[in-house]
């Protein structure tokens, strides 16, 4: 079954500028933004702004341009943010829910930066 996008989803309403975020960083395809319930020093939201609901979606569909532009941009923030351990940073992680099992609350594709501190593990044992 093909995705459907729900476009009243908060993310949907941030881009088209109906609820306020604190910008992070904004291209022509991208917007990052800080969560509002950070979970790290660092905790930073990365949407695409072309209509995905999750991590395969983006990445079966978008262009070219929109996914490169999306990487690009999750590094400019890690540099920027100073966690990147190719610049002496202490590191962070990434992290994209997807779906029921993925605990996805909002139905928007976005990657989650986490860092600023250390993060334990990536998962508590089952
Ligand atoms: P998910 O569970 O879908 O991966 O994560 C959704 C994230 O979006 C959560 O970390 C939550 O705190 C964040 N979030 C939900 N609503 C808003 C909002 O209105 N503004 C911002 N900046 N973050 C939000």
């Amino acid at each position: 079954m093909p995705f459907a996008y729900d476009d009243q989803n908060i993310f949907a309403k941030i881009l088209r500028g109906e609820i306020p975020n604190d910008t992070v960083m904004e291209t022509d395809h991208t917007l990052a933004f800080n969560d509002i319930r950070p979970q790290a020093p660092v905790h930073v939201l990365v949407i695409p702004k072309g209509p995905y609901v999750c991590h395969d979606h983006f990445a079966a569909e978008a262009s070219d341009a929109e996914l490169a532009d999306f990487l690009r941009v999750t590094a400019r923030i890690v540099a920027e943010a100073g966690i990147s351990p190719g610049d002496g940073g202490a590191g962070y992680r990434t992290i994209s829910n997807a779906g029921q099992d993925g605990v996805q609350e909002v139905p928007h594709y976005h990657l989650h930066i986490l860092g600023g501190r250390p993060l334990g593990r990536m998962l508590p044992p089952a």
